[in-house]
């Protein structure tokens, strides 16, 4: 599947390519207002760095502010957002003392300047330092497209190995994610898992914590609206109601904390 936002890198012999994954949604989800998804710079705290003198420590940042949508009838009340609730509008903010430029021109230190899939943001334009020396990007957000949710579009993002449980092979039904792996399963399967097991069935790690993932829900709606024929039946939906203890919702606790679970997992054994 292609990443949520990614900076391209014009020029691969001075700066690599950087990229957000939907691993990373929930995160990004739960991370504080504001805080930045990318920084570029010449610091090693930047998770894409530079090497070039002339870029600045931290040259600029990358932030992403969900757009709000309007509750959707008999959803008040409810934080699941929706597949029109997905959409994040990205925010350049250049910290530099050269400046950094979007399509051309100077944002400025300090200021902020809206991004849009294929701008162009340069730290070193060729224009001033020739090709070979130029730092560059193309900038992208997946969510763009997600959003208007055209069935086309949707199709086009290439998110049927995301959104396929590992363990029942369909289409995720109410997702969770395990931490800190970040492994996504419908809650059910993940119910029945945890009688057993401790550790994720795809990466084998030791769970800490089992989180319902509601913008991966969302992700999940915008793909079954564009591919209705991969829709759980209501007997099939109704069977795995059933059988989920974990019961994480709007309604209930969002995080099940596996680490403060001492013993046998007595909560989860069959009646
Ligand atoms: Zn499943
Ligand atoms: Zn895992």
């Amino acid at each position: 599947a292609q990443p949520i936002f990614a900076l391209a890198s014009l020029n691969p012999t001075t700066a690599p390519s950087a990229e957000v994954r939907w691993s990373q949604l929930l995160a990004l989800a739960l991370a504080p207002e504001g805080e930045p998804v990318l920084v570029v710079g010449r610091s090693p705290e930047c998770g894409l760095q530079l090497a070039d003198p002339r870029a600045s420590q931290r040259h600029f940042e990358i932030v992403a502010r969900r757009r709000v949508p309007a509750p959707r009838a008999g959803q008040e009340g409810c934080k699941h957002p929706g597949p029109e609730g997905l959409a994040y509008d990205c925010v350049l903010v250049d910290r530099s003392s050269n400046g950094t430029s979007v399509n051309g021109t100077i944002v400025g230190r300090g200021c902020t300047r809206q991004l849009h899939s294929g701008d162009e943001i340069d730290v070193l334009p060729a224009s001033r330092v020739g090709d070979d020396e130029m730092i560059g990007f193309l900038f992208r957000n997946t969510t763009e497209g997600l959003a208007d949710a055209a069935p086309e579009e949707v199709r086009g993002l290439d998110l049927d190995e995301l959104v396929v449980c590992p363990i029942c092979m369909q289409v995720i039904y109410k997702c969770v994610a395990l931490a800190p792996c970040s492994h996504n399963f419908c809650m059910a399967c993940m119910s029945d898992w945890m009688v057993q097991k401790k550790d994720c069935p795809v990466c084998r790690r030791q769970f800490v914590a089992v989180m319902k993932n509601f913008p991966m829900d969302a992700v999940i709606e915008a793909y079954l609206a564009a591919s209705p024929a991969q829709q759980r039946s209501p007997e099939d939906m109704r069977e795995m109601d059933a059988r989920d203890r974990l019961n994480l919702g709007c309604s209930g606790k969002l995080v099940r904390d596996i680490a403060a679970v001492a013993g046998p997992p007595a909560p989860f054994a069959r009646g």
